[in-house]
């Protein structure tokens, strides 16, 4: 079955803009399912456009990953909170994506995935980055979301983005 977004006036088709969304939002919502369960998290990230797929640090053990384990498909959700309008209506800015979440081994694509996801996140990365050690971070789970599927959706009402 396929599905599109409804309300083709607050539609995205600007596949720049919904990776804009991904680039500068600071956490992104992840479900996930594992038989007729479904469950999902919250994860701090960072966006790689180049490779196409995001960036998460995370403990190595706990449900998520139980989850992951058993059904690497994943549906997930990014979005610019705009508050209540004038109007009040709800103003929103937020990017659908589905693709394959998986576990970083190598160091070098550690090293890669932390210094996308710190840059992301935080106000003085290059601080942070400096102080992180090799050995912890080889001990360090990161994970990757291999993005296969984007959609975007707006409501912004005229007077807040004149
Ligand atoms: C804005 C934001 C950013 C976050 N960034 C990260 C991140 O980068 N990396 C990371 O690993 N985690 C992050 N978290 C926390 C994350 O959402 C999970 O809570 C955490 O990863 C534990 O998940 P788990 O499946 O291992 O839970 P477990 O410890 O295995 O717990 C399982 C049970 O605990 C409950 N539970 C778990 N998490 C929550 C929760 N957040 N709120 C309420 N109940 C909960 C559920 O009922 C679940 O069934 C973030 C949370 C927020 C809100």
């Amino acid at each position: 079955m396929s599905f599109h977004v409804r309300r083709k006036d607050r539609e995205i088709t600007s596949i720049e803009e919904m990776r804009q969304v991904l680039k500068t939002t600071k956490y992104v919502t992840v479900a996930s399912c594992m038989g007729n369960e479904p469950y999902l998290v919250s994860l701090s990230h960072g966006y790689d456009e180049t490779k196409n797929c995001l960036y998460f640090h995370c403990a190595p053990e706990g449900k998520k990953l139980v989850y992951w384990k058993a059904n690497d498909k994943v549906w997930g959700q990014a979005v610019v909170d705009f508050g209540v309008t004038e109007e009040c209506d709800y103003a929103y800015t937020s990017v659908h994506f589905s693709g394959r979440m998986r576990l970083v081994d190598d160091l070098g694509e550690k090293q890669h995935a932390i210094a996308v996801l710190v840059r992301q996140v935080s106000l003085n990365p290059e601080e942070k980055l400096a102080k992180i050690k090799l050995e912890k971070l080889e001990k360090t789970t990161i994970g990757r979301i291999d993005i296969e599927y984007l959609s975007g959706k707006k409501h912004q009402s005229p007077r807040m983005s004149a």
